[in-house]
Parts: structure tokens; sequence; C-alpha cells
């Protein structure tokens, strides 16, 4: 009886393995042929100055429509982008897009603002980077301060003197360097300090954690002031509440993202927002996925 279920148990586990393998692989197939088949699209997120309310910035978010399987999280299919190499070509797709896009704005009188674009691990360890900027910006004729990039605080923790020559070199070319979701990983503001990157975005954990633990808020009070005197913008992602945009406020946070302004949107809803300039709080955004 034991012998039979220990049996059952480890056909269960296979099928099991056998299923997410095999969903696995058509990701990986459907992602092949999601460029060209135009399923992928790319969606804006404010960013705003706490000081002046204003909207400063848009973060360049990639959407995934898959015909069957509908909307699919960034959160599942970069990770296979990454492990299969096609996150070159979708990364560079995404860049080039951004830049065109901002370009647009550009064109239509929008001028002192930022987009800012994802890089991934992978795609920032990869020798060529720099030239695939700044090919980018020579097409599209971007002015390289409209344009930031986010690199992941794991990203930055991996191979130390290459990761500080190339943020170096995109710096000289004019473009913002931000460390992203800061807080997720192991690093000390003062190992931050050797990349010399402009912007710091404080990871949501974090603040979701507002208002319910008081260590957590000593924690984003520390990590703003000592941003601020290594000369660091400080960015929080992840704002829902009036709560946490009061704390924030009164932290001396510099700017902030989150469904409390709004959720990411398209290019054409986000020129609508840029018209208003500045974004009234809408507690009920926050119920919008
Ligand atoms: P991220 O770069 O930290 O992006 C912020 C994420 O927080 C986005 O999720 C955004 O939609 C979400 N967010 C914004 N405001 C709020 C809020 O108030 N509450 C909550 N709970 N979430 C909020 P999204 O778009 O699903 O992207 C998830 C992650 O996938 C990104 O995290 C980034 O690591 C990756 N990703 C997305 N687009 C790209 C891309 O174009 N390239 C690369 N390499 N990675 C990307
Ligand atoms: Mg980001
Ligand atoms: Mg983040
Ligand atoms: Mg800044």
């Amino acid at each position: 009886r034991a012998k039979e279920d220990g049996r059952n148990n480890y056909k269960f586990y296979t099928e099991n393995m056998n299923k997410r393998a095999l969903e696995r692989l058509e990701m990986e197939n459907n992602l092949r042929k999601a460029l060209e088949k135009k399923e992928l699209f790319i969606v804006y997120q404010p960013r705003i100055n706490l000081k002046t309310s204003r909207l400063v910035g848009a973060e360049a978010l990639l959407r995934w429509k898959q015909p069957t399987l509908g909307l699919v999280s960034p959160v599942e299919f970069i990770p296979v982008a990454e492990e299969t190499g096609l996150i070159h070509p979708i990364g560079k797709w995404i860049l080039y897009s951004a830049c065109k896009q901002a370009k647009k704005w550009y064109d239509n009188g929008y001028s002192d603002f930022k987009v800012s674009v994802n890089i991934s691990a992978v795609q920032f360890q990869k020798e060529g980077l720099v030239d695939i900027v700044r090919e980018v910006l020579l097409e599209t004729q971007l002015t390289p301060r409209m344009l930031e990039l986010e690199i992941t605080e794991n990203t930055i923790m991996q191979n130390t003197e290459r990761t500080v020559e190339t943020i170096q070199e995109l710096k000289e070319m004019g473009i913002e360097i931000s460390i992203d979701d800061f807080g997720t990983g192991f690093s000390s503001l003062s190992y931050i300090k050797e990349f010399d990157s402009d912007n710091l975005k404080i990871d949501k954990s974090f603040i979701r954690d507002i208002g319910l633990s008081a260590s957590n808020e000593s924690i984003i009070c520390a990590i703003i002031s000592m941003a601020h005197s290594l000369g660091m913008s400080i960015i929080a992602e992840g704002v829902e509440t009036i709560e946490q945009l009061e704390f924030l406020e009164d932290s001396d946070c510099d700017e902030v993202q989150g469904y409390l302004f709004s959720k990411p949107v398209s290019p054409e809803e986000f020129t609508a927002l840029l018209h208003n300039r500045t974004i009234p709080t809408n507690p009920s955004n926050t119920y919008v996925g």
C-alpha cells in the first residue's frame, strides 16, 4: 500500500514536472514569434516630482499580449527571454521604441522630462550595450538627457569592474542611470556609491509597509538621507495610498511612482497626462490592474 502511494506520488510529481517543462517550452516558442507578430507593446507609468507635483518622467514597461494566454506578465516572460537570449533582440526593440516615442513627445513640445527603460542583467552584461544605446540615440535623434536606464541592484552586484566602466560610458553620453529595486539585494550604499548613479529607486516592498512597521520607516528615512548625501535622487515605486505619499513627502523623497497617481498607460493616454502636467492622486487607481 505504502509502496503504491509512493509510486502514485512519483507519477504525480513527474506529470507535474512534464507539464511545467512543456508550458515553459511553449512560452519559449511563443516568445520567439512575439516580436515579429507584433504582440509586444510598451506602456508608460508617470513619475511625479514631490516638490512641484509635476510629471517628470515615464517608465517604459513591456507588455505581451499572447493570443491564447492573454496578457502575460513580464515577471514571467523576462526570465525566459533572458535564458534563451531572446532578451537581446527584445531589449533592443524596447529601447528603440521607447526612444522613438520620447522623440515624438519632444517634437510635440514636451521636452523637460525623461523616459526610463529597464535593462535586464543579461542585456547589461553583454559586450556592446553602449554601442547599441549610441546607435539607437543616433537613429531616433533623441537627446540623451531625455533617456534614463534602470539597472537593478542585483545586476550591479555582478562583474563589478565592467559595470562601473559601462555606467561611466553611458553617463558620459549624457544618459541618466537609476538603480532599480534598491533594498532587495544585499549591497550597501557605500557600495552603490562606486557606481556613481544619478537616482535610486526604493523597492516597492518598503513602500508597502509604510504605516505597518516602524523599523521599515526608519530604513526608508536612512536610505533617503544617505542617498542625498551621496548626491543621488530618490524615487519611491509602488505608492498606492495617501498615507504612503504623506510619509514620503515628510521624509524628503524626491519622486514617486505608483497606482495612487496612475497605472502604466498607453502612449496616447500618457500624452494626455503630459498635456495637464500635474496628476491628481486617485486612490481608486489602486484597484485597477
Ligand atoms: P520594475 O522595473 O521594478 O517596475 C515596476 C513594477 O511595479 C511594474 O510592474 C509596475 O507596473 C509595478 N507598479 C507600479 N506602480 C505600482 C503600485 O502602485 N503597486 C504595485 N503593486 N505595483 C506597481 P510590471 O510592469 O509588471 O513589471 C515587473 C518587472 O518586470 C519590472 O519591475 C521589471 O523588472 C520587469 N520589466 C518590465 N518591463 C521590462 C522591460 O522593458 N525590460 C526589462 N528588462 N524588464 C522589464
Ligand atoms: Mg524599473
Ligand atoms: Mg523596481
Ligand atoms: Mg533624477
